[in-house]
Parts: C-alpha cells; structure tokens; sequence
C-alpha cells in the first residue's frame, strides 16, 4: 500500500482513477490543478504522483519540474492525451519516470504504478535511516521529518541533531559530538545551554512518534524507543 496523490483536471478520469487505484489497496489524495497539488505535496508524504500535464492555475510540466527541485526521487508518473515523440521527450527529460498515454487500460496502469513504487523502493529504503517500526521518518533531502506521514518542519540544526541522534539509535551521542556536527555547518558561536535548548524543542517536534530523546546524565542524549 502507498500513498498516491492523483493530478487531474477531469472529473471523470479523475474518479475513475481514484477508485481504480483505491481497489488496489492504495490511499488516494487527488487535486484537480496544479496549485492545489504543490499544497498536497508539501501537507504530506507522497510515495508517488500520477500527473495530468494540461492543469488548471499550474501546468503540469511546471509543476514537474517544481517536483524535482523539492523531491527529488519522488515517482511521478505521467498520464497524458498528447502522445506526440516531443511530449514524450520533453516529459522524461523534465525528469518523470514513467510515461502513460491516454486513453489507457486499467490493468496496465495499475502495473506500471506498482512496478514505479517498486523501482522507487530500492533507493528510499536504504535512506532510511530510522527504525522501520517507529513512525518517524527524515527527510533525505529537506530539514524535516515525517511523522507517521505528516510533515514537522525542524530548522537545520535541528535536522543535523536528529540525524545523528537516528544514526546512532539507542546509542548515546555525547555533545562534542553534536558540537563537531555543528560546526562543520556553521561558523555561529553557541550559547552555552543551545544544545538543551535544541533537544526541548525536538522532543516537542518529534512528539507522537513512538521515539523520545533521552538524557543519559553525564554522558549526552539518546533516542530510543518508548
Ligand atoms: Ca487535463
């Protein structure tokens, strides 16, 4: 099962999709136009995107091309009625990785859906660096993590601690060693008590994730699980 999200202007098609691929045992999100999908994708993780290239407000090939700057290896699937070589050309080059024209058959689409998430599970399981059994995930490419799908927007410091925190579950990270971290990202001087002050606000950020930040007195932080 994965999270879809579904661009399409037209109603029917759009429906039609939703409960094909609904059967299939996917969760479903769809947008009639381009802008609302840029909201969808920033509210929530998305495992793949089927994407209609004439929308409404933001043209589908614009809103590709924003896809892969922010989400790099997100799947995005094109379904198109231009079936011209230059359409094709110019939608792979922007970066989609699989291409359907329409009118299509539903078996093969529901194929060439599984067989994207597939392909794109190989990658995005070995970035996660997180224990698959809790619900907090890190964002490979952004300063954010996903907690049981929903997006908790960190800053980057915030980001680098949790990362090394995950890294090293239920193993203690010491403050020199969040402080090298740190430093190799910023010259900015830290306030004596900044390390405190960043893990309060990560326990916060990271609350309902099955995950807590421990203080092993003495010694430094460790996550574990609850
Ligand atoms: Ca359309």
């Amino acid at each position: 099962m994965a999270n879809l999200l579904i661009v399409e202007d037209d109603d029917l098609l759009r429906d039609g999709l939703t409960d094909l691929l609904r059967q299939a045992g996917h969760r479903i999100d769809n947008c009639a136009d381009g802008l609302s999908a840029k909201d969808a994708l920033e509210a929530q993780q998305v495992d793949a995107v089927l994407l209609d290239l004439g929308l409404p407000k933001l043209d589908g090939m614009d809103l590709l091309r924003w896809i892969r700057q922010r989400f790099e290896t997100l799947p995005v699937m094109i379904l198109t009625a231009r079936d011209s070589i230059d359409d094709r050309v110019e939608g792979l080059s922007s970066g989609a990785d699989d291409y359907l024209t329409k009118p299509f058959n539903n078996a093969e689409l529901t194929a060439r859906v599984q067989a994207l998430l597939r392909r794109a599970s190989l990658p995005a399981t070995q970035k996660d660096t997180g224990n698959a059994s809790n619900g907090l995930r890190m964002d490979p490419d952004l300063p954010r993590v996903w907690i049981h799908g929903v997006a908790s927007e960190l800053t980057q410091r915030e980001w680098e601690l949790l990362s090394l925190l995950q890294q090293r579950m239920d193993k203690v990270v010491s403050r020199e060693d969040v402080t090298a971290a740190w430093q190799n990202e910023s010259a900015e001087p830290l306030a004596s008590n900044a390390l405190e002050v960043y893990i309060h606000r990560l326990r916060r950020k990271i609350k309902g994730s099955g995950l807590n930040i421990r203080n092993v007195r003495g010694l430094g932080y460790m996550l574990e699980t609850l």
